[in-house]
């Protein structure tokens, strides 16, 4: 079946109950059990699991291709929760160019839990190869990566993977399943920040997992979600399933208009470099091409002038939103390096561009007047 049509029917029977064709939300934060606790209903506790976190969790792996899935309340819930399942002492190899929030946690944490990692470009495959351990149990990627767009072969990095028994995961909040399949390329784990595309309309938080294999590793991290308390609420499992309705769709677009946006700024003479996948110009073009049906709808600009300059063209825009985040309809426009503060290592004239669902020559014609 292809993807459009899993994202509308995955897990989308109506309501035993009503008929319902839009799926409940329960609320509920507890289940009639038996006697003896017996799970009568399928059901105990909501911080265990509740009806509408498993709906979405069945609709994520179906999409995904995994065999199972865990809805999380944040993204950094989700990527915390396989972290902290590896055993003390492991090693874990990380990209340069990572989600800020989880260079921040690798600093401030894997101390504490006993994890050591070595930071690589992974686009370079050769950084991968050198970096392993006997003790590595992890390779993480984000591909394409945040803020600089770099390109990562996932398909590779699995084969170098797999030599040595470790996993793999696949930050995969850019690409979503739509764009980008990282199970079926070879990887264990996918993440997803739900607060992104499959929201998608910056309205709600949510982190999801899903596993390749259901298997006493899936197993550990949902009781590390148990236990240590980061499950998806239940209404907002039901808002990031209902952006899922419509995420194929949305997707193409946001990469249609992207993909213009990049052209038109990439002859600007004011800009210096457009990051984008989809240009042939982009170092990561040809691995994408490969492993992405399309190359999404996000892109930083580097502003000839520096840091200042860049500023000054993040203030001059009339339709794009100073704001961060991303996946929403409207488009947004960040000095990153700015938003990431301390820790950043974005460079100082970089723009990260959130392109939603606008007419893209109305975003153009924003952008020009505003770098011009
Ligand atoms: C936003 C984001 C995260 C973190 O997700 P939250 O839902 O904010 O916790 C992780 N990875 C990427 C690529 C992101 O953009």
């Amino acid at each position: 079946m292809h993807l459009e049509t899993i994202a509308v029917h995955a897990a989308a029977e109506p309501d035993g109950v009503t008929g319902s064709v839009a799926p409940p939300i329960h609320l509920s934060t507890t289940f009639e059990h038996g006697p003896a606790s017996e799970h009568i209903h399928g059901y105990s506790y909501i911080r265990e699991a509740n009806p509408t976190q498993t709906r979405l969790e069945t609709a994520l792996a179906q999409l995904e291709g995994g065999e199972a899935a865990l809805a999380f309340a944040s993204g950094m819930g989700a990527g915390s929760a396989v972290l902290q399942t590896l055993a003390p002492g492991s090693h874990v190899i990380m990209p340069d160019d990572v989600y800020v929030d989880f260079r921040n946690l690798a600093k401030e944490f894997f101390f504490k839990w006993q994890l050591e990692h070595t930071v690589v470009d992974t686009s370079q495959i050769d950084q991968v190869r050198a970096a392993r351990r006997t003790s590595t149990q992890l390779i993480w990627l984000e591909t394409p990566s945040n803020p600089l767009m770099k390109v990562t072969d996932i398909a590779a990095v699995a084969e170098l993977a797999r030599e040595i028994r470790a996993k793999v995961l696949v930050d995969n909040t850019f690409a979503t399943p739509i764009l980008q399949r990282p199970l079926e390329l070879g990887a264990d784990i996918v993440l997803h920040s739900t607060t992104k595309y499959f929201g998608g309309h910056s309205d709600v938080q949510g982190g999801a997992l899903i596993f390749a294999k259901k298997d006493e590793h899936s197993a550990s991290v949902d009781n590390n979600r148990r236990l240590l308390g980061a499950a998806a609420s239940p209404f907002n499992s039901w808002l990031v399933l209902r952006g899922m309705r419509s995420l194929a769709c949305r997707i193409r677009a946001h990469s249609a208009n992207a993909m213009a946006v990049a052209r038109a700024l990439s002859t600007n003479p004011a800009v210096e470099a457009v990051h984008y996948p989809g240009l042939p110009s982009h170092g990561g073009h040809d691995v994408a091409t490969k492993q992405m049906s399309d190359f999404g709808g996000m892109l930083s600009i580097r502003i000839k002038g520096g840091r200042e300059r860049a500023i000054q063209v993040a203030s001059r825009v009339k339709l794009f939103m100073n704001a961060t985040s991303l996946g929403g309809v409207e488009s947004l426009i960040e000095h990153r390096a700015s938003s990431e503060g301390k820790g950043s290592k974005t460079p100082e004239n970089l723009l990260r561009l959130s392109i939603g669902l606008e007419h893209p020559e109305d975003l153009i014609e924003d952008l020009q007047q505003a770098v011009a």
